[in-house]
């Protein structure tokens, strides 16, 4: 083992010296605390490190130990429910052996290896197998854990028995003696393999109307949330990671308050999963580096999430990964950068953000598992983002615009009004529109994308009639263009706005999403027919099917709101009549 000396420190960046031999990125122990940390630049016998863990209290001459292998988390049945630090040591185990203050040094493995699983064979002695194949299954939890034959292994099965193991136990031995237990290594900083990239084409369902309906995202797509402090980035994220229909949900809080992760990790175990019944803390894993822990362990998290993710997705299932917030991860690479005494880029940030953050974003996506029976999975990233004063103009902002998807701007004056979720949604946009419009289309119904567009388009208008309204006064305007204010109005409040503590709007059927804009953009029609044939615009905007309609969002039978489509149609036609007959 390659043993050298600390030769300086700077906060969570030491250097070592008669490091030669080291690779970047290996694991090393540093310190007599033996204080977990990663190689992050080499030069003569000198090792440049990045800590995990507080320096403090680190001597000039302790010994730093490499391990020799790049920094890996392991992977394998009991991931799910966990809650993991960002170099994968499990947080109650911990607390378990230190109490609340977790002493340095203290390495736990990522995977129970006490615990027994029942392994269920599905292959048999003599088959060949290769990298990614399945060969046996584990009940963990609701979910069926496939046991894949690890990257860059294959041969032909000499021994595959069910029964009961610990992940270290081999289940099944090759021919060649190769023997494979049920846990799996990897290195985070290196996308698993897949066989190939599919396009996107199937909507992340969020149960949130302004996501799926306005600014809807892919499985496999990539998303960022940005917005100022107390815009609703969080409350944004945890309602994703509560109601994102995929099989799996990976929550990475990364320098952020630890009572937003104390709030998740208290609610989720309450929540059941409205589309499997199940508890939520059960397909969920969570990665929390709060802003209390080590500055460098947050660029650890972030890996260390993703490469979970991709875990999953190699089993054929859909991987929602949240990260609130990607910003603090930028701010830890600016602090190591400058210890580095690297050149910095725009505002100070190291030039090689764009690169890293696209290199992150880049590790979503829909593939093609590896593995010789075709499985399909995906990875969805969805990144929240703290730009300081909510300014989007800075670094890590625009960085990642250029690499996301589906941008969900979060709006402070929004926010301040209490219209939640303060998605702006004339800045905000979804570049996959056209990549779902046949799966709406197919699945919801063949006016969808007609319905949204429309909506859009008396939003745009609202906006461009308030320019007016500020100069004139609203009474200058025509009827006409009232109407389109008021309709947009209802939009607002009664379709976009959903809080997020509602019980019975907090998660919100695709069904009944297009059902409540199509009911208030028939609204709009049947209020425009009724104005041609001369009904007064007054008591078209009170009619009784307009209080209903602000009620839709409570309204859990379906029919209901359905029924009202035909309500509004009703109700301005029989105006019409009144209005006649009092005149004649
Ligand atoms: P950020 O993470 O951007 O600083 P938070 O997510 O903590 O902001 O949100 C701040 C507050 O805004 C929350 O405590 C909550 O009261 C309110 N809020 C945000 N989003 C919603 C929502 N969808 N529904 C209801 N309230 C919300
Ligand atoms: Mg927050």
């Amino acid at each position: 083992m390659i043993t050298g000396t600390i030769a300086r420190i700077s906060g969570p960046v030491i250097t070592a010296k008669k490091m030669t031999g080291s690779r970047m990125y290996d694991v090393v122990s540093v310190g007599s605390a033996a204080l977990p940390g990663e190689i992050i630049r080499l030069e003569g016998d000198e090792a440049v490190i990045q800590v995990y863990e507080d320096t403090t209290g680190l001597l000039i001459h302790e010994p730093v130990k490499n391990t020799g292998v790049p920094l890996s988390v392991e992977l394998g049945p009991g991931l799910l429910a966990s809650i993991y630090d960002g170099v994968q040591r499990p947080l109650p185990a911990l607390f378990a052996k230190s109490g609340n203050y977790i002493q340095r040094g203290i390495m736990v493995p990522g995977l129970d290896r006490e615990k027994k699983w029942v392994f269920t064979p599905v292959k048999k002695p003599g088959e060949m197998v290769s990298q990614g194949d399945v060969i046996g299954t584990v009940q963990e939890f609701h979910l069926v854990h496939f046991i894949m034959v690890p990257p860059g292994i294959s041969g032909e099965i000499k021994t595959i028995t069910s029964g009961e193991y610990t992940v270290t136990e081999p289940v099944c031995v090759l021919a060649d003696g190769t023997q494979i237990p049920m846990l799996q290594r990897w290195p985070v900083r290196k996308g698993r393999p897949f066989v190939k990239r599919l396009d996107p084409e199937v909507p992340l369902l969020t149960g949130q109307r302004v996501f799926d309906t306005m600014f809807p995202l892919v499985k496999g797509g990539t998303a960022m949330i940005p917005g100022g402090f107390g815009t609703g980035k969080t409350v944004s994220e945890q309602t994703l990671a509560k109601w994102a229909d995929t099989q799996v949900v990976v929550y990475i809080g990364c320098g952020e308050r630890g009572n937003e992760m104390t709030d998740v990790l208290t609610e989720f175990p309450e929540l059941t999963d409205p589309r499997t019944g199940y508890p939520l803390i059960e397909r969920t894993i969570m990665i929390a580096n709060t802003s209390n822990m080590p500055v460098a362990a947050r660029e650890a998290s972030i890996y260390t999430g993703i490469t979970i993710a991709e875990y999953y997705r190699d089993m054929g299932y859909d991987v929602a990964l949240l990260a609130d917030s990607t910003s603090r991860w930028g701010e830890a690479l600016r602090e190591v950068s400058g210890r580095l005494e690297e050149m910095p880029g725009e505002e100070g940030y190291p030039a090689y953000l764009a690169t890293r953050l696209a290199a992150f974003y880049e590790r979503a996506g829909r593939v093609n598992c590896a593995g010789t029976e075709e499985k399909t999975g995906s990875v969805t990233i969805i990144g929240a983002v703290s730009p300081p004063g909510g300014d989007f103009s800075e670094p890590i902002t625009q960085n990642t615009l250029r690499i996301a998807g589906t941008f969900w701007a979060l709006d402070a004056n929004l926010a301040y009004r209490r219209h939640y979720p303060s998605v702006n949604w004339i800045r905000s946009y979804s570049l996959y529109l056209e990549d779902v419009e046949d799966w709406f289309s197919e699945t919801v119904a063949r006016d969808w994308y007609q319905f949204r567009g429309r909506a859009m388009y008396l939003l745009q208008k609202e906006v461009e009639l308030q320019e007016i309204v500020q100069l004139v006064g609203p009474d200058a305007l025509p009827d006409k263009e009232k109407v389109v204010l008021e309709v947009a109005r209802i939009i607002r409040e009664d379709f976009l706005q959903q809080s997020a503590y509602s019980d019975d709007d907090s998660f919100c059927p695709l069904e009944k999403q297009y059902w409540m804009l199509k009911v208030i953009i028939w609204y709009y029609d049947a209020v425009r027919a009724a104005m041609r044939r001369g009904v007064p615009v007054r008591q078209l905007l009170s009619i009784s099917a307009r209080s209903e309609i602000a009620r839709m969002k409570e309204q859990k039978d379906p029919d209901r709101i359905k029924a009202l489509s035909d309500k509004v149609w009703e109700q301005t036609e029989n105006l019409e009549v009144q209005t006649c007959s009092t005149a004649a």
